[in-house]
């Protein structure tokens, strides 16, 4: 199938592209981005900053206008624009009768709009059939988690399922990548920590609870996040405390963690990891650079659970790699999955 990526010059799309190379479904064969690069070579336009070299095939396609009249001969769209830009970009998309695959923050709590995490909740899909019918289009708009709600909710739905919760508290530790490009200063963050990322923990208490939630309701339970930019460039870390609603200990919720699978990895979806959530035993375990690459980015390494004495519960570590598990991994296995059901 044919794919466009919106803000493919970007940090995210960028990371679309890469993983899209070689892909056995999926063929980049439009890129669109702002002004300042429509017209020029991707190769030109895009600053390329990833580690493996610049597809070919992309390379020479000239960038477009992110208008659907500019986009043509696709049969589905990914979206890594701005927020800002998305929102009323992502809606004359789906107009136009494209499924489009956001990365982007302007739909994802949207009533009738799936905010998917596959392994966890990819029956919210059946809330395109009520987009469709409440918005009058034919295409659809889905979207994936915020970068530090994709690394949480995985954890926290085998404990959410097996044992309940009550209340979780999560506290950031999260990479500059995830500011996109150019990012937070130099002079801002080396030898530094930064206590704020505007709108991120609104942004992970709600996500959260709509992703372990149903498709009508959220979930039941309390939720407080602090998040903090620190100098590292790949990879969020959060340092998770979780109050369960049954009494269960440390090895029982490693247990739930590492038996937990999820659709993608039934349907045997060519980006599933083969674990969503792998579990070190180590004391000092997970560390941001030795496992962010777990499951080719897609796993989140999980590590030190133990018992929480204040919570009553656990507390562990969680790590995710943001801009694939976080952002375009996650994209590419949404897609994956809606093109295995058949919505594209
Ligand atoms: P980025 O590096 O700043 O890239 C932004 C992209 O959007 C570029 O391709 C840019 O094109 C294009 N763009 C900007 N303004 C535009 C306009 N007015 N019209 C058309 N195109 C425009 O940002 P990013 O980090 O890739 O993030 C992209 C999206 O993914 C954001 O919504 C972000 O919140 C979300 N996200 C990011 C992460 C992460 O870890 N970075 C994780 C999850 C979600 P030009 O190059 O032509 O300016």
């Amino acid at each position: 199938m044919k794919a466009a990526v919106l803000g493919a010059t970007g940090n995210v799309g960028q990371i679309f592209v890469q993983l899209l190379n070689g892909h056995p479904w999926f063929e980049v064969s439009v890129v669109a981005a702002s002004e300042r690069s429509t017209g020029r070579a991707y190769s030109e336009a895009a600053r390329w900053r990833q580690s493996t070299p610049i597809p070919e095939d992309v390379a020479d396609l000239n960038v477009v206008d992110i208008e659907p009249k500019a986009v043509k001969d696709v049969d589905m769209v990914f979206s890594a624009l701005p927020s800002e830009i998305a929102g009323k970009t992502e809606e004359d998309f789906a107009k136009a009768g494209y499924v489009v695959v956001s990365n982007a923050s302007a739909h994802r709590m949207d009533p009738d709009v799936p905010l998917l995490n596959p392994e966890i909740n990819c029956d919210h899909v059946s809330l395109i059939d009520e987009q469709r019918k409440r918005r009058k289009w034919s295409g659809a708009i889905v979207t994936n988690p915020n970068c530090s709600t994709a690394a949480l909710t995985l954890p926290l739905k085998p404990i959410y399922d097996e044992f309940g919760i009550n209340r979780v508290m999560v506290s950031t530790m999260q990479a500059v990548s995830g500011a996109g490009y150019p990012g937070v200063a130099s002079l801002d963050i080396v030898d530094n920590v930064v206590p704020f990322i505007p709108k991120e923990e609104e942004k992970l208490e709600n996500e959260t609870l709509k992703i372990l939630g149903s498709p009508s309701e959220l979930a039941d339970f309390k939720i407080s996040a602090s998040c903090h930019r620190v100098p590292t460039l790949d990879g969020h870390m959060e340092a998770v405390f979780v109050e369960l609603k049954r009494e269960a200990d440390p090895d029982s919720v490693i247990a739930a963690m590492e038996n937990f699978v999820g659709e993608p990895q039934k349907l045997k979806l060519p980006t599933a990891p083969a674990k969503p959530v792998v579990v070190r035993r180590e004391e000092d375990r997970p560390q941001t650079r030795l496992d962010r690459m777990e499951g080719g980015g897609m796993s989140v390494v999980v590590g030190r659970v133990r018992k929480d004495p204040a919570f009553g519960g656990v507390k562990f570590v969680a790590l995710g790699h943001n801009t694939i598990r976080g952002a375009a991994g996650c994209g590419v296995l949404n897609a994956e999955y809606l093109k295995a059901k058949k919505y594209i």
